[in-house]
């Protein structure tokens, strides 16, 4: 099976490619990527993944290919991996499932996903992550990576077995969903985590700050009368995994940064050397408390939606690479859970298939962000931090996950249009610039925008 993508703007940071490149995959991997003349002798000239290398070679006789994909005018890039999406099987399947999660991942860009260990059952043992990883393997779109447990049941009591969990298949460990607020086993987890060198993924949340809190403590809540959550309910937690993973020589990812105290104990921290790397949420980047006014259940997550000052400090950071990722925490949830009273609904948002278009939309398109740095964020950074092996780049020899952008491409986020089940978003009717136009995983097209 041979695909040729021609004419796009390719690029790849990893391999310093950036440049109007065709791709070459042949089962599953990237094969070469360079000028790339078609004919009954494939010609190919330059690259093995590197910038400006112009070497004639005369490959073998190369006699067709299967498809050809014109990507002219579009960028072509690493496929997208999303750390942090919770697929809401096993147990409710209503909410989302393997398949449909992983559709709207495909919609969204996205060629790799992390599944959050929250399900029913919790994927605190070997049994879960397999039945992940084999619901995945017979009707996923794209890879599934599962994210085990911290603590059994996630009660916060007793460790998983993080050795069998990682030894099935997790890239990481987090009780996400909850917050572990015991420091003894935080501490206990990390040195685990270090034998076996996985990262783990704290949601980082004192629960006694943030007890009945509903969306973020400020002006915002006093004038609408709703319980708030204080940004120190997150930055107290982010400080002690700071300073536990100094201690122990875990490393560390912060989960869903959203206070401006908790960027600045990260960027203290990574400028002494720390092994602590932090993601940062579309809606977290994008949204302030003020949109929590209309009392719309989808401005409900946690942590909450900030005040501006946290969303510009959080902004920074992206742009200095403080916090070196974007992902989704892509949360759905069934109708009976949102179109409630606001503090009666559940927390979370989905976010894959508009993450790509709003980052696009307000950082690329405003300047902020160039495109080799939203690859970073979005495909190389979540590749290092989670050893994902041959992703994150398009260097030959990587697997052939690889999502065509369409940057220009304007377009409005329609609530039928969702492949998520679920539909809790409050991103529908905006316009956004930028999107997918095609996603392929391991070289098999599993998305085309029309
Ligand atoms: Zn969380
Ligand atoms: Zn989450």
């Amino acid at each position: 099976m041979r695909l040729l993508i021609t004419g796009g703007r390719v690029i790849d940071p990893a391999s310093g490619v950036e440049d109007t490149l065709d791709v070459l995959v042949e089962d599953g991997q990237i094969l070469r990527v360079g000028k790339i003349v078609q004919g009954s002798r494939l010609k190919v000239e330059g690259s093995e993944g590197r910038k400006n290398r112009k070497v004639e070679s005369d490959e073998p006789s190369v006699p067709s290919v299967d498809r050809v994909i014109d990507a002219t005018g579009k960028i072509v890039v690493p496929g997208l991996i999303d750390m942090h999406v919770h697929l809401r099987e096993p147990g409710r399947e209503d909410e989302e499932t393997i398949a449909s999660g992983t559709a709207a991942a495909a919609r969204g860009g996205f060629t790799s996903i992390c599944s959050m260990p929250n399900t029913e059952p919790v994927n605190d043992t070997a049994s879960v992550t397999e039945y992940i990883l084999e619901q995945a393997q017979k009707g996923g779109r794209v890879h599934v990576f599962p994210i085990g447990c911290i603590s059994k049941g996630q009660q916060g009591q007793e460790l998983a077995e993080m050795g069998e969990l990682v030894a099935a298949g997790c890239v990481g460990l987090s009780d996400d969903g909850k917050s572990v607020m015991s420091a003894d086993l935080m501490r206990r987890a990390m040195e685990y985590a270090t034998m076996f060198d996985v990262p783990l993924l704290p949601h980082c949340e004192d629960l006694h700050l943030s007890a009945g809190g509903v969306m973020h403590e400020g002006r915002v809540s006093t004038e609408l009368g709703l319980k708030g959550i204080p940004s120190v309910a997150e930055a107290v937690m982010v400080g002690r995994d700071i300073l536990l993973s100094e201690y122990t020589g875990a490393r560390l990812h912060i989960c869903h940064v959203s206070a401006a105290e908790s960027v600045r104990l990260i960027r203290e921290a990574r400028a002494r050397g720390a092994r602590v790397s932090g993601e940062a949420t579309p809606h977290h980047l994008v949204l302030t408390d003020e949109a929590v006014r209309g009392f719309h259940t989808n401005t409900k997550m946690n942590p909450p939606l900030r005040s501006a000052e946290d969303v510009a400090a959080l902004r920074e950071a992206l742009i200095d690479g403080t916090i070196e990722v974007i992902a989704t925490d892509h949360a759905p949830h069934a109708l009976a859970e949102k179109e409630i009273e606001f503090d009666d609904a559940s927390f979370g948002i989905i976010g894959l298939e508009t993450a790509l278009g709003l980052i696009l939309t307000e950082f690329y398109h405003t300047g902020l962000l160039t495109l080799p740095m939203i690859v970073e964020r979005m495909a190389l950074a979540p590749a290092r931090i989670l050893k994902l092996k041959h992703k994150g780049t398009l260097a030959p020899g990587a697997d052939a996950d690889i999502t065509i952008v369409d940057p220009d491409r304007e377009w409005v986020a329609e609530g039928q249009a969702l492949q998520s089940k679920s539909k809790n978003t409050p991103f529908i009717g905006w316009k956004l610039k930028g999107r997918a136009a095609v996603t392929i995983v391991a070289g098999q097209v599993v998305w085309e925008a029309t």
